[in-house]
This record gives structure tokens, C-alpha cells and sequence, in this order.
């Protein structure tokens, strides 16, 4: 399940270029038994497979360091984003814990710095949650990305969304790229795109905006915004309808 997506793309120039290790280990190789069981019915009774203790105490005894953070993967954690990926960026060693079946024995949260999760859903194992915190993370360590500046214009990173992309053509089936982006006028190019992040966000994650550091230049933006909007709503009589 790793092989893929850390064979390809940004992660592989990230190890190739030694700005990350990334390591897989097998959990089975922390076993005793001639099947390297690593699982067991639940007491109590009940469907599924629950993960063993001792693989998992055994592995972070055998790879944790000094340094070490110990995030355990479950839906049952903090939700991951764009703030905790930063910090992980800067931790000098993670180890990922990932589940299976019907999760882990309960004793194995206590092995765990952190429990991450990456959204309000289950999928069937830690393996895909691992990778998404490890290309999340490793794309904000310096120099993984060929652009310096690519990973801060990303959403989140500013506080704000994006603002919309564009390449050529020009028009397509008569949809227009927005004329000022043809124009070549730098810093009309960089207020549209800052009005388009802001608008955007406006209407999508409000409360991003709550909490974003907004420059007196953005609170002008987010007013012509704001007037614009209720203008167009006055005119078309749809009172306070969102889009
Ligand atoms: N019975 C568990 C529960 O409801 O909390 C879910 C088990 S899930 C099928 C198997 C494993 O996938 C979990 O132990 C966890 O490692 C991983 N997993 C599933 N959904 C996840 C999510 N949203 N975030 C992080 N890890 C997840």
C-alpha cells in the first residue's frame, strides 16, 4: 500500500534528495509465533479482529528515539490539518501506528503522543490516513518543493483558500480566463488574486476567515466584496440568500 504512492512524484524527490527517510515496517516482525499472528478475537465477544498489544509495544520499543513522536491513526482522534502538518514538518522523527480490522487493543493508546485523524469517516486501515499526514507533512519541509514559495500559496497555508487557477487557452467551449490575468499587469494580477482568495473564502469556510491575520489592504477587499454582494442581492430581490 506505500510503495505507490512514496515511489512517485514529490515524496520520491523528497527522499531522493534526502530531505526525508521514510521507513515501512511490518508489524509481523515483531511477532513470536510461527504465523506472526497479529491479531486476536475481541473479549467480550463481538465481530471482527482487534490488533495485538505486544507487536506494537514491542515496535516502538525497537524503533523509538530521543526524538521520537508516536501518532496512532484512528478516527477516534484529533482531526488533522494544515496547522499540525506544519508542526509535524518540524519534528525530527515520527512513527505512524496504523490499524486494521476493528482497530487496536485499547493498551496501545498508551504508546501514542498523538491520536490523528483525517476526517470524520472510516476507512479500512491506517495505511492511506498515514500516507495523507506523511505528503501533507513532508511537502511543507524546505526545499521539497521546487517553487519555494508553491506550498505558501497553497490553501490554508495563508489562512485563506486559494484563489482560482488558470492556464490556456484563453477561451474554452466560451468559457473566458478572466481578462486581468491576460492583462500582464503584476500588481493588478496579484490584488485580483488576493480579492478572489478572500471571496472564496468568504463564501466557502467563513470561519477560516474568522480567525485569518487580514492586512488593512484585505479589509478594503472583503468591504468592495460585501457591497458588491448585497448590491446584487438588492437587484435580483433574494435578500440574504447564500450561494
Ligand atoms: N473500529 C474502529 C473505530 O470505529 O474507531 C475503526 C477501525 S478501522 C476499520 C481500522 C483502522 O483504520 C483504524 O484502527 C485506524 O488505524 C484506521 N482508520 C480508519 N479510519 C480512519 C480515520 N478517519 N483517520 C485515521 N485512521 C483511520
Amino acid at each position: 500500500m506505500f510503495a505507490g504512492p512514496l515511489d512517485q512524484s514529490i515524496l520520491r524527490r523528497a527522499q531522493e534528495k534526502h530531505l526525508v527517510e521514510i521507513r515501512v515496517h511490518d508489524l509481523r516482525d515483531w511477532t513470536h509465533d510461527r504465523h506472526r499472528v497479529v491479531d486476536d478475537v475481541p473479549y467480550g465477544g463481538g465481530a471482527g479482529m482487534v490488533l495485538k498489544p505486544e507487536p506494537f509495544f514491542e515496535a516502538v520499543d525497537a524503533l523509538r528515539q530521543d526524538e521520537s513522536q508516536v501518532l496512532l491513526l484512528t478516527p477516534q482522534g484529533e482531526r488533522f490539518n494544515h496547522a499540525m502538518a506544519c508542526r509535524l514538518a518540524e519534528m525530527r522523527h515520527l512513527i505512524f501506528l496504523c490499524g486494521r480490522y476493528e482497530g487496536f487493543d485499547e493498551r496501545v493508546r498508551t504508546l501514542a503522543d498523538r491520536e490523528v485523524s483525517i476526517g470524520d469517516y472510516v476507512v479500512s486501515g491506517g495505511e492511506l490516513p498515514a500516507l495523507v499526514l506523511i505528503d501533507a507533512t513532508v511537502r511543507l519541509i524546505p526545499g521539497v518543493l521546487g517553487d519555494e514559495d508553491s506550498a505558501g500559496q497553497d490553501s490554508f497555508a495563508g489562512g485563506l483558500l486559494d484563489h482560482p487557477q488558470y492556464t490556456r487557452p484563453p477561451v474554452y467551449r466560451e468559457l473566458r480566463v478572466p481578462e486581468v490575468l491576460l492583462s500582464g499587469d503584476h500588481k493588478q494580477i496579484r490584488r485580483w488574486r488576493r480579492k478572489e482568495a478572500l471571496h472564496r473564502t468568504l463564501r466557502r469556510r467563513p470561519d477560516l476567515l474568522d480567525r485569518a491575520i487580514l492586512s488593512v489592504e484585505d479589509q478594503g477587499l472583503l468591504s468592495e466584496i460585501r457591497t458588491k454582494e448585497e448590491g446584487e442581492m438588492s437587484n435580483t430581490g433574494r435578500g440574504h440568500e447564500h450561494r
